[in-house]
């Protein structure tokens, strides 16, 4: 048997709370509870060990798109996130035609298949002309429950999250098909008002497509779906962390609203992340990225972001000085629970992949974990 490996001196975070002097002991692919006698030991003194990041929400990286690449670009893109500490991802589609993305399901389903993504988000066609963001306004559907099956089946098990705006007609009844087949249904893109949404949450969605975004304003008389969203405990908000999507205070008020156990932070990342400003395309649709800031040429639209999880993370306890026990819960715990893989990841426990993440005292990403094998190694610096 190979010998097991400790992850010593680091301050852990861990289900029950944060351990100062804390262990991390990895046996093969998994977290063990006890090290074998020949262990090796790698001291961690200084920094923090946390478990591997869980990304929803992600259209690329890398330079290579989820929504429009073949599977070479896909994996890319997932090897550019895992070693910015997003050990599990789900890839996302944006609208495209029909075909299109039945077609793409079916090579994504191979990657989920064989593990190197979590499943399928399906962000479009089934959204709001009026909150379109950088989707192809000539390409969006009603949610006909009969098409949102389609795309679902072309996944083979695999579709993860169908973004929808309910209020459309055929939406209350896709948000019940989803529900039915164990798919997030997630209330996004949407012009909904709070009543129109809080009949969508009652129908079986359980998760606001990056909360605030692409949706109508809080308002004192036309509360919106943001308020019911927040509100309602049945529903996990999406918040992308950049600095740039949402004001300081927006996140602090989601975070304060719903309570850090229904928080999960995303990237919504398209392939300038961990690569670089210029031309890219975001499914369809041309955008432009300058000082990390993704538009649309046209109109100027917001169009993802360049984010990466690790950025994320840093951001939240540096600059919103939320608890580090929170930032884990919302990176990390959340959205593992949401996408059903508690059982395996989200968590540093004995039993459980061995996905963790590293940082240095002023949280700084210094190593990455996948499984037991070191996607990024900290003694290699
Ligand atoms: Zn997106």
């Amino acid at each position: 048997m190979a010998p097991s490996t400790v992850l010593a001196g680091a301050r852990v975070v861990l289900p029950s709370g944060t351990a100062d002097d804390g262990r991390v002991i990895v046996d093969g692919t998994r977290i063990a509870g006890t090290a074998s006698p020949d262990a090796e030991v790698v001291d961690l003194s200084g920094h923090w060990v946390v478990p591997g990041f869980v990304d929803l929400h992600n259209h690329g990286g890398g330079g290579a798109s989820f929504a429009g690449g073949d599977a070479e670009d896909v994996l890319k893109g997932v090897e550019t996130h895992r070693r910015h500490g997003t050990t599990t991802v789900v890839a996302s589609a944006v609208t495209g035609d029909l075909d299109f993305l039945a077609r793409h399901a079916g090579m994504l389903a191979e990657l989920a298949q064989q593990g190197d993504i979590a499943g399928i988000h399906f962000e479009g066609p089934f959204i709001s002309p009026c909150r379109k963001g950088a989707h192809d306004e000539q390409l969006l559907r009603d949610p006909d429950p009969a098409e949102v099956r389609k795309l679902v089946d072309a996944a083979h098990g695999h579709a993860k999250m169908v973004t929808l705006a309910t209020e459309l007609p055929g939406g209350l009844d896709s948000v019940r098909l989803l529900a039915e087949h164990g798919v997030i249904a997630a209330v996004g893109h949407t012009d909904a008002t709070y009543e129109q949404t809080l009949q969508a949450i009652d129908a079986g969605a359980t998760v606001a497509t990056h909360l605030f975004n692409a949706m109508p304003p809080l308002g004192h008389r036309a509360p919106g779906p943001i308020t019911a969203l927040l509100e309602d405990e049945r529903i996990t908000v999406e918040l992308i962390n950049d600095g740039t999507h949402l004001h300081p205070a927006a996140l602090q008020l989601a975070f304060h609203h719903a309570g850090a156990a229904r928080v999960a932070f995303i990237t919504d990342a398209m392939d300038a992340a961990g690569f670089g400003d210029g031309r890219y395309l975001l499914g369809p649709m041309e955008v432009e990225v300058s000082d990390g800031v993704a538009r649309l040429v046209e109109g100027g639209s917001i169009a993802g972001s360049t984010l990466t999880l690790d950025r994320a993370f840093k951001r939240a306890v540096t600059v919103d000085r939320l608890p580090v026990e929170d930032v884990v819960a919302a990176i990390s715990a959340n959205p593992a629970r949401l996408l059903g893989m508690a059982d395996r990841i989200g968590s540093l426990e004995p039993g459980k992949d061995a996905d963790l993440v590293v940082l240095d005292a002023d949280f700084d990403l210094v190593g990455v974990m996948r499984r037991g094998a070191w996607v990024v190694d900290p003694q290699l610096g």
